[in-house]
């Protein structure tokens, strides 16, 4: 009888320390797995808003930090509690946040809260490859911000306007690739066609859509616009457009113009933007020669 009584004792102290390595294990499961998540979710947090003050670095850089902030705040971080470093150059950027979890079981362990932390790093960087390209080229030379250049001629040379072939000939194709720019991807080094031809009708109904579809307010202008304004294209810079008829060129790299309008049909169809500075999505490469379009790249 009393072998059997104690036998029962010691079953339970047996047990109840069991019972309490279990909870402290759990406890410490649960909590490790929440600062997984809260670590996950800073280091988003993070990538989003250095990716954002990259792009303030071309756009408005004495915006950078009020962007990165901004981000951080939005994703229920302390904005406080972050450090931005701008490189000297004003080409890339640092951000670090830190976070307190606070545990839900392990106090009962001593252990209350944990500090979690994330770092990033993005550089913008000239792009060597582009989606959306609009179907008008200019020849390589050394662009000047806020200047108007010629993006098509009103009369030709050997039959080249400054369209270019995109995905396919002809006036209807050049037409959707003003409107919705070319759905392919062009890059460095691509050998390409010229469009000859004046095409002055498609021309003016493009532009003229564009300049339509500008539903920002205030309107855009070049001095002040929205990233993804239509009046924002990307046109292409080849080695020469000094070639006759349809005609092999090369691709030698990007640059943004802010499209003012067209002038007319005819001789007068001569399209103009204004060269900016702007970003894109799209590949980007160190060697890559500035023509003031950039891309950013997210660092590890
Ligand atoms: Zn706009």
């Amino acid at each position: 009888m009393l072998k059997f009584r104690s036998r029962r004792g010691s079953s339970i102290v047996v047990y109840c320390i069991s019972l309490t390595v279990l909870l402290a294990v759990t406890s410490l499961v649960a909590d490790i797995g929440m600062m997984v998540v809260e670590k996950n979710k800073l280091a988003n947090a993070v990538d989003a808003s250095v990716l954002a003050g990259a792009q303030e670095l071309i756009y408005n850089p004495t915006q950078v930090e009020v962007r990165v902030r901004d981000f951080i705040a939005k994703n229920g971080v302390n904005p406080a509690a972050v450090q931005i470093v701008v490189n000297d150059s004003q080409t890339g950027l640092r951000v670090t946040a830190e976070k307190q979890v606070n545990f839900f079981l392990a106090p009962i362990l001593g252990f209350h809260s944990a500090d979690v932390s994330s770092t990033a790093s993005a550089v913008v960087l000239p792009v060597s490859g582009v989606s959306g390209a609009r179907p008008f080229a200019i020849e390589d030379q050394a662009l000047v911000f806020g200047e108007n250049y010629v993006l098509k001629a009103g009369s030709g040379v050997n039959g080249n306007f400054g369209p270019i072939e995109l995905g396919g000939a002809g006036a209807h194709v050049y037409y959707n690739n003003i409107v919705n720019g070319y759905s392919g991807r062009l890059f460095v080094g691509d050998i390409i066609q010229t469009e000859p031809g004046n095409m002055s009708g498609p021309t003016e109904q493009g532009i003229d859509t564009l300049l339509l579809d500008c539903d920002h307010y205030p309107a855009c202008t070049a001095d002040h616009f929205e990233p993804n304004c239509p009046r924002v294209i990307t046109v292409v810079i080849i080695d020469s457009l000094d070639v006759s008829g349809r005609a092999d060129v090369t691709v030698v790299g990007f640059a943004s113009f802010f499209l003012e309008g067209v002038a007319g049909s005819g001789n007068e169809s001569i399209v103009t933007g204004k060269f900016i500075r702007s970003v894109t999505s799209g590949e980007v490469s160190e060697i890559q020669s500035d023509y003031g379009l950039y891309g950013v790249k997210l660092m590890e």
